[in-house]
This record gives C-alpha cells, structure tokens and sequence, in this order.
C-alpha cells in the first residue's frame, strides 16, 4: 500500500508534468471511483480546470483547481496515478480513470483491487472541514508533528504502539513498511503499549518516523509490490529495509535473527534483542 514515501514522489513527478496546466476532459471508466458522485457530474465539473498545486497530507493528495475546488485522491492498496506524454497506444491495465491535460499529455488512475477513490471538495474552508470530516490528522513530515505530540497521543494507551502510529489521526502518512522500520531504529518494540513508552523513547520513535519517511521519499518509495511512480518506474526503498519482510535473516545490527508476528493485525518485523518486549508484570 503506497504511503507517505510514495505519494509524495508521485505528487512530487504530477508536480513537474501538470502543475499550473488545464485538465482538458476526463473520463470515468469505473464508477465506484467517484462514488457517490455521478460520474458524468465528476467529469462535467473537473473537465476545464487548470490545476493550481498539488499538495499531500498522509497518503491523500490534493489537486487544487481554479475556482478553489479541489480533487482529492488516495490510492489505497493498489492505486496508481500514471503519467505519459501522450495518450497511450494501449489501453492502460486497471485504468479507472483518464484525465487528458493541455499539452496532449495524460495521467491515469490505475487500480486492481478498486479501494482507491476520488473526490472533490469544495472551495471556503469551512465547507471543505466540514466534507473532509477530519479523515485524516497531522501530516508526519510537517512541523506540527512534534515528539511532544506524540508524546500526547499515547499518553495512558494500552494500544499497541504500532497500532496507534499506524492510526492516521494520530500521525498521517505511515504504513505498515515504515512503522515497521521506524519502530526498529527507535528500538522500541511493536507490541509495547503506547502509553508505557518512556520520553526518551517517544523521542527517539519520532526521529526514526521522519527519518525512514525521508528515507523513504529519497528514493523513491518502496515497490515490492504493485506500487509504482508516475512514471511506471520502482522505488529503491525495498532494497533498504531494515526488518520489514526480512523473517529469518540478521538483524543489521546485532545479528540476531529477525522474527514476524502479527501486531495490530498486520504482519509485522523485529528484532527480538534491539527491541525487547518487557515480560508481563515485570517493572
Ligand atoms: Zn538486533
């Protein structure tokens, strides 16, 4: 499932091809994408706007288009938003959209399994909360992220900390990969409590969140699955991890053979001995 990583190196690449030009036609191939929007209502109203920025907050990107409206978009498991110069040969795999810009170029929205979804939200900003509905929280990479924040959020939770760094109110744009790889550099095991994190450890889970999403962004995403960039293109971040999808091999720092469980209902990587799991009822 694309994260932060790799949304923001697809916004980054949308950025440079279609920043600042007009989104000629659209046309909705898979009607679940825009639902509960009509789907010629969706084309009618994005067709003829010039697109403004591209923004990202978690793995939501935002498309503002003149007028003050804006097309947001998430991938979820499978998506892909796909760049040509031209209009393909072939018909793209998956296509669920095709959005047609001025300079004969387009961008696709490709999906397998379907859970990915566009929207539009509407211009002023209290309208545009009120349809957001406070979907996602404070994006991982911005300033208004702090430790003292997260600090906060598991204060007094007995939720695993994984779990609650994977909860996007909490802090938006981390996935299974990178809170896999982040709670390792911070040694801090998944299934510790939230609230039994010592500050130190709040402190050091926090740089290690940034530092994978960095990580991460530079180059390019993680692609071991379907994720791929704008351009088609893998990421590199796969051939970094740290523990995630490493059962069975060497802890890169201490040798000891990395285990999998499943935490938070997700499958999940550590190091028995860097991120030791106090035993129940001990101090
Ligand atoms: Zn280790």
């Amino acid at each position: 499932m694309p994260e932060l990583p790799e949304v923001e190196t697809i916004r980054r690449q949308l950025a440079q091809h279609v920043g600042g030009r007009t989104i000629t036609d659209v046309e909705v191939l898979d009607p679940l994408l825009v639902d509960p929007e009509d789907p010629r209502s969706f084309e009618h109203r994005v067709s003829g706007r010039s697109i403004e920025a591209l923004r990202r907050t978690g793995k939501y990107l935002f498309v503002d288009l003149d007028g003050g409206e804006a097309l947001a978009l998430h991938l979820r498991m499978t998506g892909q938003l796909l760049w040509s110069a031209s209009e393909p040969l072939e018909p793209t795999p998956y296509a669920r959209a095709v959005f047609r810009i001025d300079d004969g170029s387009v961008v696709t929205f490709a999906d397998v399994r379907r859970f990915g979804r566009a929207w539009l939200l509407p211009p002023g900003r209290r309208d545009r909360e009120r349809a957001w509905g406070g979907r996602t929280g404070v994006d991982a990479l911005s300033p208004g992220f702090t430790a003292r924040s997260l600090q906060n959020s598991l204060r007094g939770r007995t939720a695993s900390v994984k779990g609650l760094i994977l909860d996007q109110r909490i802090v938006a744009g981390v996935g299974n990969i990178y809170a896999d790889e982040a709670l390792f550099r911070a040694r801090v095991h998944p299934r510790r409590e939230g609230g039994s994190l010592g500050a130190d450890e709040v402190v050091r889970l926090h740089r290690a969140i940034r530092d994978r999403l960095r990580m991460g962004i530079a180059v390019g995403g993680a692609s071991f699955d379907r994720y791929r960039d704008a351009h088609g293109g893998r990421g590199g971040m796969q051939d970094l991890f740290l523990v995630h999808r490493r059962r069975g091999e060497p802890c890169p720092r201490c040798r000891t053979t990395i285990e999998k469980g499943v935490v938070a209902q997700r499958g999940t990587y550590w190091c028995p001995r860097c991120q030791p799991l106090p035993e129940v009822g001990e101090c």
